[in-house]
């Protein structure tokens, strides 16, 4: 049944779909294979090989050999599902999460930290050289310094930073809310590829006090007779229940998202969540009638206590709004952002640019060890959080501009503005082309890149790189333990 190589002695032809047999790939649909696993894909799927054709694999690890039934097949490489590990790799775990399979949230828990972590470096180096066309050196644990870099050692790519215990990182939970077939209030994750509603009591990634919130709140839904919203007909009341915690400050804010302006019993509310939740600081209720699987409408009123809840990056002090964007991760933010410090090598004299700030909270931590900071950011709620931040923390070097940064870049260097560092902080797709032009003009002294998305990464790298930058050190920071994504910074300077 389970085969190396082909089957011997069988027809090729019969049980093949016409195109295939043409093709003549070496497995088939159904078909039951042995495969080893040699990568994993930017979406944690085991990528094995059969004869040179590629099968993807979830659930497998790299070093593995597996079996697998093939479920699709195309030209190039095909799908199958694990059956069975044969031979497992040594850095296989047991995922601590009972949910874990259903869930989807993470895709790593299978595969010890400290394998995540090698990968996460090896899948930046990977891109850095694939797509960037760039000639990595080693890692400084072994043996190179930045200090010692030349041309021809290539890039220093540092060994990931991670958590010393890389669990409950999450300060913020939004939970979607279902009915129990027997009637009341449920809520926890989608299950996988459906939108079927799986209740859910813990999640190993976020702050336990979170957890704890949540359950809570869904009791409370279920003695005041709540209903949740259905997506199919657009009915019931409950859509999310979203917690945020201040790790620093410890301030909770719980933030109740109804189909509706109404939310009967609203005084029952407030004085349940209150006697639940000792210490919270804002209740909010958030409105979002629309028919979408976006979390927030555009609505929210404070039910009761602040708008806002505060927690600090380093020393610089943030208010947090219901709908605010605010890093996940607190612990590891402040390694990404002192990376970013160290790399600006600020001195107290420079003129910086913060692109994609977001909140602001790059440039008011830059803002501290520099002369002008200027954030520009697409989201017009964000940048007033920005102006809000700088003013709480009397930070009055920073000013922040509404626009694509491709569009404000080009005005602030026709007015004059000169950068000495350029930061960067784009979402998943990169830069934008007109963007990196504009850098390529102004000439900052250095530029630093955080990147969500190391393939993107990579691809500007190298459009910077060809036009008079060079890449010194990646050091990748893991903000998302257990799950695939793959946070990094850059740092070029100007040749
Ligand atoms: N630097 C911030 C946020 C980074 S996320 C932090 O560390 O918290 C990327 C940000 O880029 C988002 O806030 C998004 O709204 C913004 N963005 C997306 N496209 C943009 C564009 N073309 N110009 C400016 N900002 C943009």
């Amino acid at each position: 049944m389970t085969r190396g190589r082909h089957r011997g002695g069988i027809s090729r032809n019969s049980s093949k779909a016409p195109s295939q047999a043409i093709l003549d790939l070496p497995v088939t649909k159904n078909e039951d294979v042995e495969v080893e696993i040699i990568g994993l894909t930017h979406e944690g799927e085991g990528v094995g090989r059969v004869e040179g054709y590629t099968l993807f694999i979830g659930g497998a690890l790299p070093g593995e050999r597996v079996r697998a039934k093939v479920l699709k097949v195309k030209k190039q490489y095909g799908y199958a599902k694990l059956l069975e590990v044969l031979v497992a790799s040594p850095d296989r775990i047991a995922p601590p999460c009972e949910i874990y399979k259903q869930c989807g949230g993470c895709q790593l828990q299978h595969w010890s930290y400290e394998a995540q972590l090698d990968w996460k470096r090896q899948h930046v180096v990977d891109n850095l050289e694939r797509i960037g066309k760039l000639k990595v050196g080693g890692t400084d644990a072994e043996g190179e310094t930045s200090e010692g870099l030349n041309e021809e050692k290539g890039i220093v790519v540092h060994p990931t930073l991670g958590m010393n215990d890389p669990w409950r990182y999450r300060n913020k939970a939004q939970v979607p809310m279902g009915m129990a077939e027997e009637g009341g209030l449920i809520g926890g994750f989608y299950a996988r590829n459906s939108h079927r509603i799986i209740d859910m009591d813990a999640c190993l990634i976020q702050h336990d006090q979170n957890d704890d919130i949540v359950r809570r709140v869904k009791a409370i839904g279920r003695d005041l007779g709540v209903t949740a919203y259905n997506e199919e007909t657009g009915e019931g009341l409950m859509r999310h229940v979203v917690v945020r915690v201040g790790f620093r400050t410890g301030e909770l804010m719980v933030v109740l998202v109804t189909n509706g302006t109404k939310l009967p019993r609203v005084e029952a509310w407030i004085e349940a969540i209150r006697a639940q939740v000792p210490g919270v600081a804002s209740i909010c209720q958030n409105i979002n009638t629309k028919r979408t699987n976006v979390i927030f409408g555009d609505v929210t009123k404070t039910l009761w206590g602040r708008d806002v809840i505060y927690d600090y990056i380093g020393d610089v002090k943030f208010a947090i709004s219901a709908r605010s964007f605010y890093q996940v991760n607190p612990v590891q933010t402040e390694v990404l952002y002192g990376k970013t410090l160290e790399y600006a090598g600020l001195t107290g004299s420079e003129t910086v640019i913060d692109a994609y700030c977001g909140i602001g909270t790059i440039s008011l931590f830059l803002a501290q060890h520099a002369k002008r900071v200027y954030g520009v950011e697409i989201v017009p709620e964000a940048i007033e959080d920005a102006r809000a931040n700088a003013a709480l923390n009397g930070i009055s070097n920073a000013e922040f501009e509404v626009g694509a940064a491709e569009d404000v870049m080009p005005r602030w260097l026709e007015q004059g503005v000169s950068p000495d560092i350029v930061v960067v902080d784009p979402p998943r797709k990169g830069c934008d082309e007109r963007l990196l032009e504009t850098l390529l003009t102004m000439q900052p002294e250095r530029i630093v890149y955080v990147s969500c998305n190391p393939a993107t990464l990579a691809r500007d790298l190298r459009v910077l790189e060809d036009g008079g930058y060079r890449v010194k050190e990646v050091q990748p920071v893991d903000m998302f333990p257990h799950t695939v994504h793959v946070e990094s910074v850059a740092v070029l300077v100007h040749n």
